[in-house]
């Protein structure tokens, strides 16, 4: 087996037992990258120098006989609305398109700590809103199971270089699906951990009391072993919860014997794919041969996620955008006068789907909307994580489908936003509740493209979703963890 083809758990043991170097590791990453990158457009800007510098770093302080973290010289890719300190951070948008920051965001700085090389930026949808990574201002990318379809988003980036073995791992963003929904898409593992779990400080504000940091990995095993790095208490972040963390990885082998299990009757809904629908029920049904109790759930504020959501979201993205105007960040495209400047700095400088998300959260913020609009959907928000509350009095996990179909066809959607929306619709109202929320693959479609189901449970249970998947995992041996990518000319590598 190839070494880019490993899971990072595969990877840690291979660098621990000193099988191969961490620069090995980067080069077959970096080799990969060079083959495929062309063709799938995940990054947006490429770190190979940084990367093969902080893998002989480690190389030689695990020659010198130093202890190191197991994730020590495994290699990750991380989403361009991260700051990194002295490398460019876009946001896919033109507006930040030769933004520097100067400083790293808290992730990137425990990352480099534990010695994990970066092998690029990635791409997304413009300020992270987005289901398929097409509104990124530079260029989209595709799903490696079938060039032709969108691989999801707003992480979209992140989840094609781990599903194509241009990564072994990522970290993206998710405000209301961005990292589940293209997990998904592309047959991969997607956690969005409970709000608060993991610090914000550096990444690019969309919308604050949503956003929240997570992994896409391949496995449930190397979704723990990035969150046993990336969680936990920061100053530098206010909203961070000062839970002690867990060793997400000692859940993995444990059993779901008497687990109570709800299945979410709105996300299993007639209206999703057939099949979407019967992969879940099929991994469902194993959970119940194995001893867990399962019952069906309704959640019908879920009817209401999207409204609330498309309200709330964008009433925030207006007020975080409005630093942008040129003078203090970034692009900025001159004028006679100061206003000139501000509206052709933001009129060049966003592309329209933020536009769209500026002008409805200023509206629904304004004097004499804000009762009808904004009020109505926080006081919908606290409905809704009142009914979680009450879910979880009687289950200690939610499931149904991530998403109602698999991945879709560029170009599909980019014209009709409601279509788009409605991608996450089963992925709204978890982040609403800012509960902790897992994507997995749950089966392959007839047409040859990975399907996902998602596993919910209450703040700070991370561990037990991990625990849910890895015993699916086990159980049902893993699906294929990445696809052969058929090349445009012929061919597949
Ligand atoms: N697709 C949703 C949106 O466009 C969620 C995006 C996200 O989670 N960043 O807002």
């Amino acid at each position: 087996m190839k070494i880019y083809e490993q899971t990072a758990a595969n990877l840690s043991k291979l660098l621990q037992n000193k099988e191969v170097s961490s620069v090995e590791v980067v080069q077959s990453f970096l080799d990969r990258i060079e083959l495929i990158e062309p063709y799938l457009k995940s990054f947006i800007t490429h770190t190979p120098a940084m990367a093969l510098d902080m893998a002989s770093t480690v190389d030689n302080r695990r020659a010198g006989g130093e202890k190191l973290h197991p994730l020590a010289g495994v290699p990750i890719a991380i989403k361009d609305n991260i700051s990194t300190r002295g490398l460019r951070t876009t946001c896919a948008s033109r507006i930040l398109e030769n933004y520097i920051p100067p400083y790293d965001a808290t992730v990137v700085e425990t990352l480099k700590q534990v010695g994990m090389p970066l092998l690029g930026k990635t791409n997304m949808d413009e300020f992270a809103m987005g289901s398929s990574t097409e509104n990124s201002a530079f260029y989209p990318s595709r799903n490696p199971w079938n060039l032709e379809r969108v691989p999801g988003g707003s992480s979209g980036g992140s989840a094609v270089a781990v599903s194509s073995g241009m990564a072994p791992l990522a970290l993206g963003s998710d405000t209301g699906g961005s990292i589940r929904q293209p997990a998904s898409l592309c047959g991969l593992t997607g956690l969005r951990p409970t709000y608060g779990r993991v610090s914000r400080y550096g990444l690019i504000a969309f919308a604050s009391s949503l956003d929240q940091i997570g992994t896409i990995s391949l496995t449930a095993l190397d979704s723990a072993m990035l969150m046993n790095v990336i969680s936990g208490y920061d100053l530098l972040d206010s909203t961070t919860l000062s839970e002690p963390v867990p060793d997400y990885t000692i859940f993995l082998d444990e059993g779901i014997k008497k687990l109570k299990v709800g299945v979410i009757k709105e996300n299993v809904s007639e209206d999703f794919d057939p099949e979407v629908t019967a992969a879940v029920m099929k991994n469902i049904a194993l959970l119940k041969e194995s001893g867990a109790e399962v019952d069906e759930v309704s959640l019908p504020l879920t009817d209401y996620g999207l409204g609330a959501y498309y309200l709330i979201a964008p009433s925030e993205a207006s007020s975080n955008l409005g630093r942008y105007d040129g003078v203090r960040y970034g692009f900025n495209a001159g004028g006679e006068s100061i206003d000139d400047m501000f509206s052709a700095t933001r009129g060049r400088g966003f592309g329209p789907e933020v536009k769209r998300r500026i002008m409805i959260g200023t509206y629904a913020l304004s004097a004499g909307y804000f009762d009808a609009y904004y009020l109505q959907a926080m006081k919908v928000r606290t409905m809704i994580r009142r009914e979680y509350e009450a879910a979880f009095k009687r289950f200690d996990i939610l499931v149904g489908a991530t998403t109602p179909t698999p991945a879709f066809k560029i170009d599909e959607k980019i014209d009709d936003p409601l279509q788009m929306y409605l991608s996450d619709i089963c992925n709204i109202t978890d982040s609403l509740a800012g509960v902790p929320s897992l994507s997995i693959p749950s089966g392959i479609s007839s047409g040859g493209l990975p399907m996902g189901m998602q596993l919910t449970a209450s703040p700070l249970k991370e561990g037990l979703l991990l625990k849910v998947a890895g015993f699916l995992e086990r159980e049902r041996g893993h699906l294929p963890l990445r696809p052969k990518v058929k090349l445009p000319e012929g061919g597949e590598v």
